[in-house]
Formats: structure tokens, C-alpha cells, sequence
């Protein structure tokens, strides 16, 4: 039948034009210039961006005439709809199809409409362009034309809404899915992985740029004792200051991991093997500086340090052979005492 198919292709026009997102995005400063442009133009005191929803007209942009939405009925839209192609009506007050809505019958009096059709992407008609005056006119082929042109940048702009708002969104739950992915939960420092990637990449680039990679492998001193008398939630506190105290010690440029449990893992970017040096004494200077003072309890705290480097750039060492030298490092700062930076040779 002719009602349920016009009915289905309603229910595809109107999803074509929710697509759009443009329905909710309110009053927007890019489509009032081609309102202004289309007065201006086309010498009529009205214009307007319609877009015809299920019920209502909605207007994202009108020119001469403050109104955002309409009945569908109450419009000249709702009939322009019907046809492919542009729609003029010289006097409203004799076409039998306008002549009884009220902007004719009554205020502003409307005389003369034209519009060009809008087509979304997938060539559903969503609307029009319109220009009105309250006067009767003639409209010729040249001002059919930049109705149309008009017509052309209004759906360049409506598209333009679609990627860039799809381009954010993707930003955004790229950034969310990496958070997840690459940040430790507890220290908002790198997880195990995070860091990984990032010595795997820095490694790479070191090797390049005939550089150095370094990693400090840092371990809290006897932690299973600040849990077993404090607390377990006490000895998480205790490991988001280690991890803070560790990021003030390291340069921006470095990246600080929680390894695993209380083991933590710094990339650090250096010329000079002496310098990875330093700033890994920095990190367990300032671990162990001063206790962490929580609930009127102090906790003394302080790690332990292993430390590598790419050695010769130009020999072929994957980050697997640098880590268990760093590890080898660390396990004789424990041996050594604990609260001390271990280099491995
Ligand atoms: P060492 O100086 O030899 O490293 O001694 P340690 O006590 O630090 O080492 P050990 O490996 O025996 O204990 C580590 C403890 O860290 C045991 C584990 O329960 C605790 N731990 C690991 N992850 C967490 C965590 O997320 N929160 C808390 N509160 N404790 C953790
Ligand atoms: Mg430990
Ligand atoms: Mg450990």
C-alpha cells in the first residue's frame, strides 16, 4: 500500500536525519551566516534553515523571523518536502497549498517562499533552505541557483558536524581505552604494560639515535611489614606517596611504572651513564627522606635501586637482557642492606 510505504520511507528520512546530530546541537553561529547570506543575496527581509522532524519544523537558522519550530502543518516546508526539486511560490495568498497557513492568513503575512531542498548523505531529503518576503515577487533562474548553493554549503556544514563530532568521540575513547589499558589504578603511574611500551619504544629510538636507555628497578624495603602493622589500606596510601615521591625525582621526560606489588620500574632518557646514575639515587633519596606521616602514625619508608643502561648502543641488547640486569642490580641492594642504588656492570 501507499501508506506503509511512504510510512517506511518517513521512518528512513527521519533516521537519516537524526544522523545528523544536529537537532539537539542548538543555536550555532555557522549556520546564522548563511541565513544572513541568503537575505542578503537574495534581497528578501526572510530567511531559514529548516529541518523537518516527525511533528515539528525545526529552524537552525532563521533570518527576519525569531521562531525555532513549527507545527509541520502550519509550514510551507512540510509541503516543499514533497518535491525534488526547488520550490517557489510568487503570491502564497492564491496557491491553494499555502494560501491557509497562518504566517499567510495571518502575521507576518507572508507572500512570496522559495526553497531549495536539503539532502543528507544518503540523498533522504531533511529540509530546506528558505528565503520569504511579505511582498509578492519573481524569483529567476540565477537566484534558483544560489538558493541551491546555498543549499550545497548548509549540507557541506551539516556534514562537517558529523566527522568532527566522530572524530572526538573516537579521541576520546581512544584516551579512555588507553587509560584503562596503560595506567595503574592505584598510582596512577604506567602499569606493568604501559611502562613496557614505553621502554620498548624508548629503547628503539635510543638504539636510532645512538643513545642510552635507562631503567631503575626500585623496590620498597620490607613493605610486607608496613602492611602486616598498619593495614593493607594504610600500605596502599604508602605506595601512591612512593610513587608520587618517585615521579618529583625523575624529569618530566622520564616515565615511572608500577611494575608489580610494590616494585616499580623508571625509564629514564640520558646520554651519559653517570647521569642514570644520579637521578636513580635522587629517586631513593627521596623515597626515603622523611616518613609518611597518615592518621597521627608515621611510617618510615624506603626502597631499594637496581639500575642499567643500554650499554654500547651499537650492540643488539633487547629490554629483556637490560631488565634482568637491573633486577640482578636490585636483588644486591637487598643483600647489600636495602635503602641503596645498586648499578649493574
Ligand atoms: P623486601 O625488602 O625484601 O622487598 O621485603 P618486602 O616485604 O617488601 O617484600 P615481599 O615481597 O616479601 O613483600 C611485598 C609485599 O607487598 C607483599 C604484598 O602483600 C605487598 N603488596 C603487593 N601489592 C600490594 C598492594 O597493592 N597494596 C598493598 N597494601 N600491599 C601490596
Ligand atoms: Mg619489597
Ligand atoms: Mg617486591
Amino acid at each position: 500500500m501507499h501508506a506503509n510505504h511512504s510510512a517506511h520511507d518517513e521512518e528512513l528520512r527521519l533516521s537519516a536525519l537524526r544522523r545528523l546530530n544536529v537537532l539537539e546541537s542548538g543555536h550555532e553561529e555557522r549556520f546564522d551566516r548563511i541565513t544572513r547570506l541568503a537575505a542578503l543575496s537574495l534581497g528578501v527581509p526572510m530567511a531559514a534553515i529548516a529541518l523537518v522532524d516527525r511533528d515539528l519544523v525545526w529552524y537552525k537558522s532563521t533570518r527576519g523571523l525569531p521562531i525555532q519550530s513549527l507545527p509541520r502543518s502550519s509550514t510551507f516546508c512540510d509541503g516543499a518536502l514533497e518535491t525534488d526539486g526547488p520550490t517557489v511560490v510568487p503570491d502564497a495568498t492564491v496557491d491553494a497549498r499555502f494560501a491557509r497557513l497562518p504566517i499567510v492568513a495571518g502575521a507576518p503575512h507572508v507572500r512570496f517562499y522559495a526553497s531549495q531542498p536539503l539532502y543528507a548523505p544518503d540523498g533522504r531529503r531533511i529540509g530546506g533552505v528558505c528565503v520569504a518576503d511579505t511582498q509578492t515577487r519573481a524569483f529567476g533562474d540565477e537566484e534558483l541557483r544560489t538558493l541551491r548553493d546555498l543549499a550545497r554549503i548548509v549540507e557541506t556544514e551539516l556534514q562537517v558536524g558529523v566527522l568532527v563530532q566522530s572524530r572526538s568521540e573516537l579521541a576520546n575513547d581512544l584516551d579512555a581505552a588507553r587509560r584503562q589499558v596503560f595506567i595503574d589504578p592505584l598510582t596512577q603511574t604506567w602499569n606493568r604494560a604501559g611502562i613496557l611500551e614505553i621502554l620498548q619504544r624508548e629503547h628503539a629510538r635510543a638504539r636510532r639515535t645512538k643513545t642510552l636507555v635507562g631503567v631503575a628497578m626500585v623496590d620498597l624495603d620490607n613493605f610486607k611489614d608496613i602492611n602486616d602493622n598498619h593495614g593493607h589500606l594504610t600500605g596502599d596510601r604508602v605506595l601512591r606517596t612512593a610513587a608520587e615521591r618517585m615521579i618529583e625525582a625523575v624529569r618530566p621526560y622520564d616515565a615511572v611504572g608500577r611494575y608489580g606489588g610494590e616494585e616499580f620500574l623508571i625509564v629514564l632518557v640520558e646520554r651519559e651513564a653517570g647521569r642514570v646514575a644520579s637521578i636513580a639515587e635522587r629517586v631513593r633519596a627521596n623515597i626515603a627522606q622523611r616518613p609518611v606521616s597518615m592518621d597521627r602514625k608515621t611510617i618510615s619508608m624506603s626502597a631499594s635501586v637496581g639500575v642499567a643502561c643500554s650499554e654500547n648502543p651499537l650492540v643488539q641488547q633487547d629490554i629483556h637482557h637490560l631488565l634482568q640486569r637491573a633486577d640482578d642490580a636490585l636483588y644486591s641492594a637487598k643483600r647489600n642492606g636495602r635503602n641503596q642504588v645498586v648499578f649493574a656492570n
